[in-house]
């Protein structure tokens, strides 16, 4: 029983959604009900709603016609079924050729067609020269239909905008001609009204601005004072939300008109500079022309005195820092008092009251990098690097090895077993002799990989910790720009990220392999967090303290009860 897939397609027009999915499904309806030999499969749900065909949507991944045909081309619906529609235009209304393309492929793969409209079924086996003809003249008429409409819409558009250019009372105008509003404009009946409450919050920004004060500032004075966001939203006020409010013409009264692109065979709204003049008096101004341009000239003489000083010194650790606190990144900035330049790194989000708690988060830059070198030589390279290398693949072969040397241990015990159970044979002794003799050679084999694999660790231990030393002396030779990132370069290597706690003044070291090591500035350095507070910071700390005073062997032992490892580093300021 030849199998039949019913398709059903409609684009976004609107008012005739309801009537034509409808109307489709009632003649497909009627087209299974005469034709009882055929079995509907709906498994599909081939319904392609508010897919437009003349930007092909429905061919695309996620389009029910996409699906359809990646399973006649897997074979998955099998030859000599039938693709339902009412109309060839449900098919495509893309350019003809892409059209015929479609059409010819599914028939290629032996799927007939039946186009309800033309009360026909085309098939690949049958199909005639008049047939083609038919879809064909189907097919373009489909997309010029699209095509007039599409353009339809643009003329309106542009028509729209003629009439708001040229009219007596634009601000009634502009009422039929988008749904959208500025955030701090609202509709009524017959008008667009000011939000005054939001008109006052933009008054303020402005007044800001020109007693000169940047965007970072007028941001931090919003979100400290919590004046709601225009949007409403419980947000906080952001630099840019601020700048794009202190430029947008809107507030004057303007309306800039966008020039529409079709981007995908989609209308899109684009803004491009100088292509229109901007039609004035479309809105009830907020601010006045003194006053927008007051604080434009505020902005722009800020800008060439260097209003928010810029460090330019590029820090060691770019790309690594991020705040403890809300992740937010690590801002270098500088300050200077009459004898000196001081570097601070500082949570940028905090810089206008916006980390997790008011209050500025910083850190005195060399202090900061002091203490990372200081400790991290210490940080027990010997676990965080041995991942991937040689001693890794020596503690493999171990591994391997001393599995061999188990298996020939117990054939020798089998073995042994078997001679007492056995009279003597020689065979036997002789079996036994050789696995007794490989035994020994397995065991002076894994000796020696011991003993490798301790130098080789401790070749690496003396590496990795070369590098860091280098650093330092790298660090201590020279302040060089060059030097400086060849630095970072090699720390960003080893480094995930390190996250600054501005309140403890301990920061978090994540490396590449998912250790992680803390490093605290009084002095000390260890695999456990320092979050704790009160009682059991104290705690930790003795703990610290008391893995400091423990021997080798002792610490062994509680590495081997332990199934994961807490390794505390010895505490020390030197
Ligand atoms: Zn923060």
């Amino acid at each position: 029983m030849p199998k039949a897939y019913p398709y059903i397609r409609f684009s976004s027009d609107k008012q005739k959604d309801g009537l034509s999915i409808q109307r489709q499904t009632e003649a497909i309806e009627a087209y299974l009900a005469a034709n009882p030999h055929l079995e509907v499969d709906k498994s599909l749900n081939l319904e392609d709603l508010g897919k437009s065909g003349y930007a092909g949507r429905h061919l695309q991944k996620g389009g029910a016609l996409y699906l359809f045909l990646e399973k006649i081309k897997s074979g998955e619906i099998e030859k000599g079924s039938v693709l339902i529609i009412e109309h060839f235009n449900r098919l495509s209304r893309l350019k003809l050729h892409k059209a015929m393309d479609l059409f010819n492929e599914i028939l290629r793969h032996g799927i007939d067609i039946a186009v309800l409209d033309e009360k026909q079924i085309f098939t690949a086996e049958s199909i005639s020269s008049i047939d083609y003809i038919k879809a064909v003249l189907k097919f373009d008429l489909a997309h010029e239909e699209s095509k007039d409409k599409s353009k339809k819409g643009k003329d309106n558009w542009k028509f729209k905008k003629e009439a708001l250019r040229n009219s007596q009372n634009p601000q009634i105008e502009r009422l039929n001609f988008t749904k959208t509003l500025p955030l701090w404009l609202e509709k009524t009946d017959a008008e667009i009204v000011v939000n005054e409450q939001k008109a006052e919050t933009i008054r303020l920004i402005f007044r800001l601005c020109i007693e000169n004060n940047g965007y970072m500032r007028i941001a931090t004075h919003l979100n400290q004072s919590k004046t709601p966001r225009l949007d409403a939203s419980n947000g906080p006020w952001t630099l840019d939300i601020v700048k794009r409010l202190l430029h947008n013409r809107a507030l004057l009264g303007e309306y800039q008109p966008r020039k529409t692109v079709e981007i995908e065979g989609r209308a899109r709204p684009i803004y491009v500079p100088n292509e229109e003049d901007p039609i004035k008096g479309v809105y009830p101004a907020v601010i006045d022309e003194d006053t927008f341009n007051a604080a434009h000239n505020g902005l722009t003489s800020r800008k060439s005195t260097g209003g928010g000083r810029r460090a330019d010194m590029p820090n060691l650790f770019v790309k690594l820092l991020k705040c403890d606190e809300c992740g937010g990144s690590i801002k270098f900035q500088r300050h200077n008092n009459k004898y000196k330049d001081y570097y601070y790194l500082k949570c940028f989000n905090s810089l206008y009251g916006h980390c997790v708690s008011l209050g500025t988060r910083s850190w005195r830059y060399d202090h900061f990098e002091e203490m990372f070198f200081k400790f991290s030589g210490k940080l027990n390279l010997d676990e965080i690097f041995k991942k991937n290398e040689q001693s890794k693949i020596i503690q493999k072969e171990i591994t391997a090895l001393t599995a061999k040397h188990n298996k020939k241990k117990e054939k020798i015990a089998e073995v042994l077993e078997q001679i007492e159970a056995m009279e003597f044979s020689k065979s036997l002794y002789a079996l036994i002799s050789k696995l007794e003799s490989e035994t020994e050679e397995l065991e002076t084999k894994i000796k020696q990989k011991y003993q490798e694999l301790s130098s080789v660790k401790q070749e690496e231990l003396d590496r990795r910790i070369n590098d860091f030393k280098d650093i330092n002396s790298l660090l201590l030779q020279s302040t060089e720009v060059e030097t400086r990132e060849k630095i970072n370069n090699h720390l960003r290597g080893l480094i995930e990220n390190i996250a600054l706690d501005f309140k403890s003044k301990t920061c978090t070291i994540r490396f590449k392999n998912g250790i992680e090591r803390h490093i605290h500035t009084d002095g000390m350095f260890a695999s456990i967090p320092p979050k704790a507070e009160g009682e059991q910071r104290e705690k930790d700390l003795d703990a610290i303290l008391s893995w400091h005073n423990k021997t080798e062997a002792e610490r062994q032992s509680i590495y081997d009860d332990a199934d994961f490892k807490i390794n505390p580093l010895p505490v020390s300021a030197e």
